[in-house]
């Protein structure tokens, strides 16, 4: 039997009507000729509980009881997705992901997927099973501990799973109908993409479009997995969502794809650094030693030997860095005079394979953003993305005129 992969997203299964509607999908699938692999999130709004109560529990927790709470939603959905099957007379049973088992490495809370065996599910569908419901974002570590993926993991709980079980297509339902131009709650104007290069999705995901968790799109590069971005809500036949696929399956597309966007960044300036050969590893090295996920980085012309060293990094990772920074500078490896956070401030970036081979994206951008008098703090490029860090108060006026500019609402 052909296998299909179906993952439903939280606001897909927030309510036991939901998780019927979704059951329903599984089922018309089933009648089709699949044998179905349905990975389930938790109920939306459930994790954001459980890391709460964690955190409130212990501020600096062990990582590793943090995994065994915030994985317990997914268990709940699927063993509920399994019993709405069976109700309806589609044999259907769950799995938690130590079950599978599917297992990672050790990095408790951003786990790496290292193998999915697929004997035990299979010799199950050899036996009549018509559904095999995976809790999602989960798996098990060689200690045999519970882990978790990420936040947004199911997505790539699901591409594994695709990739594992040679699956026709791995089709990813959520509350919107497939990937857009931007965050449709952004701007009205938002238009939805038919199709989307692995490339560009695997960017606008890394650069704050949560539609995707970043990994799973990696996968589906790396395993050629047939991605499709579809709604929940909607039954009728349009609703084929997005295709994430190779660049040459896509005909015509913009030169610019989209716009991503991510709210919470903050940027440090540690002023009067000595500029010396080695400065950087001084101060990206305890800064990567403190877990503190660096993004972008600006060195200053210096003056008399001394320069200013600018980097952003999440607003949540503030107080980590500074205390990286104040211990580096106490043990005499960095010497600054001061360091100054900026904790208002949010990145912008524009992205499209077409920027390869088209100049002048940059300079559009950034005369938007002067027509709408937004000053940019830091930019940074790639291949095919231009990112620029401003005032978070901006962040959707932003948006809106990139995506203006760009003529994103047309397609090529
Ligand atoms: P799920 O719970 O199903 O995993 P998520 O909330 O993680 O859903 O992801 C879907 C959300 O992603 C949408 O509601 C939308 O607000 C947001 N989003 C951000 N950027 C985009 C984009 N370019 N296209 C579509 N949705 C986007
Ligand atoms: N429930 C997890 C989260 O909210 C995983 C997921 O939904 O993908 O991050
Ligand atoms: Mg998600």
């Amino acid at each position: 039997m052909p296998t299909l992969v179906m993952k439903f997203g939280g606001t897909s299964v927030a309510t036991l009507d939901r998780i019927r509607r979704a059951a329903k999908r599984v089922g018309r699938e089933v009648a089709n000729g699949y044998d179905v692999i349905v990975i389930v999130s938790a109920m939306s709004g459930k994790t954001n509980e459980l890391v709460g109560w964690v955190e409130e529990t212990s501020p600096l927790f062990d990582a590793r009881e943090y995994d065994a709470v915030v994985s317990s939603g997914e268990q709940v959905t699927a063993g509920l997705m399994a019993l709405t099957l069976q109700e309806m007379d589609v044999p259907a049973r769950s799995w938690a992901g130590w079950q599978v088992p599917l297992k990672t490495n050790s990095a408790h809370a951003s786990a790496r997927i290292e193998e999915i065996p697929t004997d035990n599910i299979n010799a199950k569908f050899g036996e009549g099973m018509k559904v095999a419901v995976v809790a999602g974002f989960q798996g098990i570590s060689p200690e045999g501990r519970i882990t978790t993926l990420g936040r947004g993991g199911s997505d790539t709980t699901a591409v594994a799973f695709a990739a594992a079980f040679g699956a026709e297509r791995c089709d990813i339902y959520t509350d919107v109908d497939g990937v857009y131009t931007t965050d449709p709650r952004i701007t009205s104007k938002a238009r939805k993409l038919d199709k989307i290069a692995f490339e560009e999705m695997l960017e606008l995901a890394s650069l704050g479009a949560k539609v995707l968790q970043t990994r799973s799109v990696e996968l589906a590069m790396r395993y050629g997995v047939r991605l499709r971005v579809l709604s929940s809500f909607e039954d009728n036949d349009d609703n084929a969502g997005t295709l994430v696929c190779a660049e040459e399956e896509i005909m015509e597309s913009n030169v610019v794809a989209g716009v991503a966007f991510s709210r919470d960044e903050a940027k440090m300036t540690l002023l009067s650094v000595a500029d010396r050969p080695g400065i950087a590893a001084a101060i990206f090295g305890p800064l990567a030693d403190a877990s503190v996920n660096v993004d972008m980085i600006v060195q200053n012309i210096s003056e008399d030997g001394r320069t200013d060293m600018t980097f952003s990094l999440p607003v949540n990772q503030i107080a980590r860095a500074e205390q990286a920074m104040a211990a580096a500078q106490a043990s005499g490896e960095i010497n600054f005079s001061e360091l100054v956070t900026d904790s208002d401030v949010a990145k912008i970036s524009v992205v499209g394979i077409g920027m390869r081979s088209h100049a002048g994206v940059a300079s559009q951008m950034f005369e938007a953003l002067r027509d709408e008098g937004i000053n940019i703090k830091v930019i940074t490029t790639s291949e095919i993305k231009i990112s620029v860090l401003i005032d978070r108060k901006y962040m959707e006026l932003a948006v809106q005129a990139l995506h203006d500019t760009f003529g994103l609402e047309k397609s090529a």
